[in-house]
């Protein structure tokens, strides 16, 4: 099986990975370099669901994601010698309100699917968990099995995999349009040459998939949803904490990341001088030692998002042989295993061990 993909970002590449280790014969085209949008502008968080706001489809696909990664950074580790940073060293909640508190108590008490549990913690606990965290928070769950990586290597390591399984990953070359055979699309237009005898084709292009699924006039509504970001070289904090207007997430480089914003204000990757001060008032809120410190760097990425929030993965409606994964949002990094998983499956063998009629591009259709 002959497949190409359209996107060397965290999904593409890990797709490239996971058809490679099947068997397939894979091309990836990337415009630029790997990695460069979104994926590396991440904050590389992965926590696993804690309460039930999003859709059961959604939270099983979270899971399994989620349980995926331990022996997936093993195996990408093996195969490339890439360490992407993973370490699960949880997450904290806080709250800041009588009423948070109250809410995050009681999802604690609730939450029970994973064996390392959620706990609330207070007082000098809290303290003795976080001590650099503001004496005004009233509390805060922690769950120790969350963790985080460095997304742009995440995906370097899927690409670098998948080329030593004989993927060819094009960097620095555009996909442009379908070449077609009759009825058949056969192949893909990279830069100025044509591409042909493909299987399959995926487009895995971020937010810019929406623009290459209209040259086949099928609707994938993927917009640009910004998200700002900035980084203070500081070591003040060992564990995530994700707080009601942001979250801080110390890195193994020695910087601690401030995010993010969400906006939609189409592709303008940019940061704004409100979006970071707004970041920069919500880690001084949390930690109130960062009110002295100085913004290192700052940067902005553009989310794929969709119109429900949910990824959208599957078959394009009315032709055999074009896949789409894009959409992923806010949960791209934690979502890339299990995507890369299925949607091998689904190109493969036309049955996904998880169902995917949820994230189908179909439910845009009409
Ligand atoms: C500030 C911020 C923080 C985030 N934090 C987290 C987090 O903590 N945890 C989490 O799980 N997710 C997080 N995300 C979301 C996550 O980063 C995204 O969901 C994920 O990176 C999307 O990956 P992608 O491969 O679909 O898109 P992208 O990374 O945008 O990749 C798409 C690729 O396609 C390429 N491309 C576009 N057009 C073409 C073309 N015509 N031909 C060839 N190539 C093309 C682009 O150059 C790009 O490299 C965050 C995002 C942002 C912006």
């Amino acid at each position: 099986m002959k497949v190409v993909i359209a996107g060397g970002g965290v999904i593409g590449c890990a797709i490239a990975y996971y058809l490679a280790r099947a068997g397939a014969d894979v091309t990836v085209l990337e415009r630029g370099e790997i990695a460069q949008e979104a994926t590396s502008a991440s904050a590389g968080m992965l926590i696993a669901p804690f309460d039930r706001t999003g859709s059961r489809s959604m939270v099983r696909l979270q899971r399994a994601s989620f349980k995926l990664y331990p022996r997936l950074i093993k195996q990408l580790e093996s195969e490339t010698g890439i360490d992407v940073e993973y370490r699960p060293r949880g997450l904290i909640r806080p709250a800041s309100s009588e009423k948070r508190a109250k809410h995050l108590k009681t999802l604690a008490k609730r939450v029970t699917h994973r064996k390392a549990g959620v706990e609330w913690v207070e007082g000098s606990d809290l303290r003795h968990l976080e001590p650099a965290l503001s004496d005004e928070l009233l509390g805060a769950t922690f769950s120790p099995g969350d963790a985080d990586l460095n997304p742009a290597l995440l995906a370097r390591a899927f690409a670098g995999a998948a080329e030593k399984r004989g993927a060819d990953i094009r960097r620095g070359v555009a996909f442009t349009g379908f070449v077609s055979s009759g009825h058949k699309l056969t192949g893909v237009k990279a830069g100025s040459a044509d591409l042909n005898g493909f299987d399959a084709i995926v487009l895995a292009a971020g937010p810019w998939t929406k623009a290459l699924a209209e040259r086949l006039s099928v609707k994938v509504p993927t917009a640009p949803m910004r998200g700002q970001m900035l980084a203070y070289r500081s070591t003040v904090l060992h564990h995530a904490v994700w707080g009601e207007e942001g979250y801080l997430v110390p890195k193994l480089s020695g910087f601690l990341f401030a995010g993010a914003t969400v906006e939609d204000v189409g592709f303008r990757a940019r940061t704004t001088s409100d979006g970071v001060a707004g970041l920069r008032a919500m880690a001084g809120r949390l930690v109130p030692a960062l009110r002295r410190s100085k913004v290192a760097s700052e940067w902005a990425g553009l989310r794929p998002g969709s119109p429900d929030g949910m990824p959208i993965m599957g078959r394009l409606p009315k032709r055999d042989n074009v896949y789409v994964a894009t959409g992923h949002f806010r949960n791209g990094i934690l979502l890339a295993p299990v995507t890369g998983q299925l949607m091998s499956e689904l190109i493969l063998s036309g049955k996904t061990s998880i169902p995917l009629d949820p994230f189908s591009p179909a439910r845009f259709a009409s």
